[in-house]
């Protein structure tokens, strides 16, 4: 076996974010936002992007400049159903089951929330660990502190022997910076140069010649 470690993104890479669910999310990020830091609502989506290149989030970002409760803020913005964006997928669950090697969700959302996605996807019990934003607080993907802190936490000795699936490109390039075999997933953003592999979508997992 060439890998014996898959990190998983969660969030638009184990599930098609056309469902909405994110949308969904960004607006309840957007509320916190508001409540934290009272700005004119166009200033917003601005806001938003600078904290998302200084601290890879927003959540983040606002707990360390701005005193915001970090736990509050992952809880307020993933309170919702689940099972209204996303549901069962047979399909995932055999690849998952197929692939040999640990498997791992690396995340910048919240634990809780990532277990119930999992668990409406059918594949909660295909992992063996979930890394999620309070593990790596304040510097989720595509920091390098982030990656290094998902091999100690799951003790994986040698990164060469780790794969990494993310749906968005920075990431996918800093996951290949870290030395993972990187994965980009999805056709809503164009590869990534450094991403050694892209698949439209998660299912095509097997058909990437490198992983066998
Ligand atoms: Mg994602």
């Amino acid at each position: 076996m060439l890998f014996n470690a898959y990190f998983f993104d969660l969030d638009g890479t184990l599930y098609d974010t056309s469902c909405g669910m994110l949308d969904h999310i960004n607006h309840l990020i957007d509320e916190w936002i508001l409540r934290v830091l009272p700005m004119p609502r166009e200033n917003v989506n601005s806001f938003r992007h600078d904290m998302f290149q200084k601290y890879g989030g927003t959540l983040p970002g606002l707990a360390v400049e701005y005193g915001s409760d970090y736990y509050a803020s992952l809880r307020f913005c993933h309170d919702f159903r689940v099972e209204d964006f996303v549901s069962e997928n047979p399909v995932l669950r055999e690849l998952l089951l197929q692939l040999q090697g640990r498997k791992y969700i690396l995340t910048t959302s919240y634990r809780f929330y990532a277990v119930r996605v999992l668990k409406v996807l059918g594949i909660l019990d295909c992992f063996d660990g979930i890394i999620d934003a309070i593990d790596v607080f304040p510097t989720p993907k595509p920091a390098p502190e982030a990656f290094r802190r998902a091999l100690q936490i799951t003790a994986e000795p040698d990164v060469r022997r780790c794969v990494f699936l993310d749906d968005q490109p920075r990431n996918a390039a800093a996951g290949h910076r870290e030395g993972f075999f990187s994965v980009q997933v999805g056709t809503e953003f164009a590869k990534d140069p450094l991403a050694d592999a892209w698949i439209p979508r998660i299912e095509d997992l097997l058909s990437i010649p490198e992983l066998f």
